[in-house]
């Protein structure tokens, strides 16, 4: 320990018992409130808006000062208060680590993966102080080749070793997660930045590749900021498991969890579907290391981790770096621009197919993630709409219109570098309105009505004027089947299509039995009285299964007034529907080659394919 550290509080961390689950942590509090000392634990972890409670998973915390005990009263769902004393007070707990999502902490015999909010307390006056982070390994032959990492800065541990690590205060101790265990290791370097790839889970991925791709996707949105990078070193944290999909944001690396088919096999040329969602994935938590972790709400200076944090921006952090995330994949070149198209189609269609956004407006859902998006329910297609997906379709728009009012002299790209040199470079908070007035101010352009309309209304973007002036076709149909997801011409021609009447349900995934899910707002099953939980178990008297069902329906004309029989609980119905024609929901976007030359500057400066040569 060096002199500088003399003061800092002490954390030690151990997988105490990696069976049961279980993490030690000890917290060494040099000089504590001789009044009695205050502890707490978050109730959530910045990046996922939902009170969570961590400190439900805390089995027992005692303190002592050496050898003596100290008493500890509870005061409330997470805070804790020492008896007064003075001189270092230590306080104990054991974590209880089974949550194996980006967010928690988990723990067992092959790895050990935490965030600070999931076993680190708070120690209440002194937030400020500097930490010392001591990571030990677990007691155990079997667990020698275990390493650990993290983006924490270390102080006295090996590379990728148990030991000494240090962070500035508890803001960045919250903000560096760990993973320990056997993982696979990779490395590359960005713009002079070493980026680390820990891996956790049985893989059988192409390594090289993968680093190559993400070495690409770093690239293009450190250029893009045009800046220094805001870290020094970074570290991508991954889980790959049969099932799962997430990721958190960090300052300096990211948790992302992904399906390991989802990752690319040795020898595999092609990119599948999965990989490149896995490309996405890692772009929008990278493309995050400036947008929302520097550039930030005001909302967020500080953290405030007792309680949600209230802002109507989330469209802006989570919307526009959704809509960057993909954009940065053909911009670098990983994917060509008809792929690009097919993702922003698939975007569109879920935005599309939901009524609640006509509802809610992406302010009121940015503001209302604590308790609406966060926690959906059979209602929310028909109640909520989402900041990440309506969120990017309005970046889209802004990004668009931005080009085609000042003559292709601003995009969205100049918004977001000027917030960073305004904001995220100097630590300064993005005021509520911070977003709209910079926009305003760079273009010299009036979009209140804009924002009124599309941001704090609830509006659909005009996307189809917009990308005409791109030279990309804008087109809906009825889609083809409940697997549906868009962004892909029709299989069938679209009067087929649209002869084909449906229920306007989503079936539950599982089970076989036709369950209802979701009955959306104007659709026949809910004028007939179908409701969110029904099993529908029979039409026109005939069995049906989750299976056939949409396909029985669609075989009847549009109009058909059908017996349909149900379970509502145990109790059987009959109800009669009449099937309606499909709705015009689902997108395809179309690269379209009868236009002019200008059309086509343009759209090679939006897709960043100009330096390629192709379109
Ligand atoms: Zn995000």
């Amino acid at each position: 320990m060096s002199e500088s550290e003399t003061g800092s509080i002490v954390y030690r961390i151990k997988p105490k018992a990696p069976k049961a689950h279980v993490f030690e942590v000890n917290c060494l509090i040099p000089s504590p409130d001789p009044d009695g000392q205050v502890i707490s634990f978050a109730t959530w972890i910045p990046g996922s808006y939902m009170v969570r409670d961590f400190a439900k998973h805390v089995v027992r915390l005692w303190a002592h000062r050496g050898e003596v005990p100290v008493a500890v009263e509870k005061q409330d769902k997470s805070t804790w208060r020492c008896a007064p004393g003075v001189g270092e007070l230590t306080i104990s707990c054991e974590v209880y680590a089974w949550d194996l999502s980006v967010r928690g902490a988990h723990l067992d015999m092959t790895h050990g993966y935490f965030n600070g909010t999931s076993v680190f307390p708070r120690v209440h006056g002194k937030e400020d102080q500097p930490c010392i982070v001591e990571i030990q390994p677990p007691d155990g032959e079997v667990y020698e080749d275990w390493r650990v990492a993290t983006a924490m800065t270390r102080a006295g541990a090996a590379p990728f070793g148990f030991g000494r690590y240090r962070a500035a205060d508890y803001d960045e101790l919250m903000d560096h997660p760990v993973e320990m265990g056997c993982f696979s290791l990779g490395s590359f370097e960005a713009e002079g930045v070493i980026h680390d790839v820990a891996i956790y889970g049985r893989l059988r991925a192409d390594i090289d590749r993968l680093l190559h791709d993400l070495k690409t996707v770093c690239e293009q949105h450190i250029r893009f900021f045009g800046d220094t990078p805001p870290m020094n070193r970074y570290v991508f944290l991954v889980m790959a498991l049969g099932e799962g999909y997430g990721g958190l944001e960090h300052r300096a690396s990211t948790s992302l969890m992904c399906k390991r088919d989802d990752l690319p096999r040795v020898g595999e040329k092609e990119l599948s579907e999965g990989y490149r969602s896995f490309l996405g994935l890692a772009s929008h938590e990278y493309f995050h290391t400036w947008n929302v972790k520097r550039i930030k709400p005001r909302a967020f200076i500080p953290y405030d981790l007792t309680q949600e944090n209230y802002t109507r921006l989330l469209w802006a952090f989570e919307g526009i770096t959704s809509y960057y995330d993909d954009l940065a994949l053909i911009r670098s070149g990983l994917i060509t621009a008809e792929s690009y198209l097919e993702l922003l189609g698939q975007m569109i269609t879920r935005v599309w197919r939901a009524q609640g956004r006509y509802k809610q407006s992406v302010a009121e859902s940015s503001f209302d993630a604590w308790t609406k998006f966060y926690k959906q329910d059979e209602n929310s297609p028909n109640a909520i709409v989402s900041y990440y997906t309506k969120g990017a379709l309005v970046a889209l728009a802004l990004d668009l219109t931005l080009r085609r009012d000042t003559g292709d002299q601003l995009s969205l790209d100049d918004v977001m570098r000027a917030l960073w040199q305004r904001y995220g470079k100097i630590g300064e908070g993005v005021p509520e309105e911070g977003v709209e007035s910079l926009v305003m101010e760079l273009s010299g352009l009036n979009l209140k009505g804009f924002f009124d309309t599309c941001v704090h209304g609830t509006a659909d973007p005009p996307l189809a004027e917009l990308l005409a002036y791109v030279g990309v076709e804008f087109m809906l149909r009825p889609a083809e089947s409940n697997k549906d997801k868009g962004g892909k011409a029709a299989g069938k021609a679209v009067e087929l299509l649209a002869a084909r009447p449906t229920l306007g349900v989503q079936l539950a995934p599982g089970s076989g039995e036709a369950k209802l899910a979701a009955v959306f707002d104007g659709s026949a099953a809910q004028a007939a009285g179908l409701s969110a939980g029904d099993v529908v178990i029979a039409v026109e008297g005939l069995k049906v299964t989750a299976a056939d069902l949409e396909a029985k329906i669609a075989a009847y004309p549009v109009g058909a007034t059908l017996s349909v029989h149900a379970f509502r609980r145990d109790e059987l119905m009959e109800v009669k529907v009449t099937v309606q024609a499909p709705p015009n929901d689902t997108c395809v976007l179309k690269l379209r080659s009868d236009v002019d030359e200008a059309t086509l500057v343009r759209r090679a400066a939006w897709l960043g394919t100009m330096a390629a040569g192709g379109f």
